[in-house]
């Protein structure tokens, strides 16, 4: 195979001292310094949450304070990286909401795995798994990043609910319709 020799331009002395890359950089860095700052000063400064945002998935309950999850198990079907995990419950006779269909026993999402996709939302038919806001949650150890049924509530909190489907079928029950 030939060989090719390429002939290397000798640098000037001009070009050796490397001040054009100083000035050249000094340049850049003072063309900058009295632009607005686009970076901020994390943690102190916290930046401003676009609506839609998908940050960290949550359990939320309804404004009745009741849990609107029935367990129905589509979250943990549809998660790609299966970050879900439910364990399904029975409503207990004397509870408030046992006209609810069913509830969580257990719930847990590995937030070491979850990709923060959003099918879990998108899928939830009660709409009772909601991706907040939250996007720095940290921990010193793989346990703590398993959010529980009850960090999962406290994360959460409330949301407004548009239908009371499960206040509408209360009613319709106590009126003698329970295939409302
Ligand atoms: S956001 Fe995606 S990855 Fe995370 S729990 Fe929901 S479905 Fe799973
Ligand atoms: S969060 Fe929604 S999709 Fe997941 S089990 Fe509960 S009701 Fe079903």
């Amino acid at each position: 195979m030939a060989t090719k020799v390429v002939e290397r331009k000798p640098l000037s002395i001009w070009e050796r001292s490397y001040l054009p890359q100083v000035v050249g950089g000094l340049k850049i860095t003072f063309k900058n310094m009295f632009k607005p700052t686009v970076t901020l000063e994390y943690p102190e400064e916290r930046p401003e949450i676009p609506p839609g945002y998908r940050g960290v998935p949550t359990l939320v309950r309804d404004p009745n304070g009741r849990e609107k999850c029935v367990s129905c198990q589509l979250c943990e079907f549809v998660c790609p990286p299966k970050a879900i995990r439910i364990t399904p419950g029975e409503i207990p006779e004397e509870s408030e909401s046992r006209h609810v269909e069913k509830g969580p026993k257990e719930f847990e999402i590995n937030m070491l795995r979850c990709i923060y996709c959003g099918f879990c939302q998108e899928v939830c038919p009660e709409e009772a798994i909601w991706l907040q806001d939250i996007y720095s949650l940290s921990g010193y150890s793989r346990e703590e990043m398993v959010n529980n049924k009850q960090k999962l509530y406290e994360l959460g909190g409330t949301l407004p609910d548009p239908y009371y489907k499960w206040d509408r079928k209360k009613q319709a029950e106590l009126e003698g319709n329970p295939h409302h």
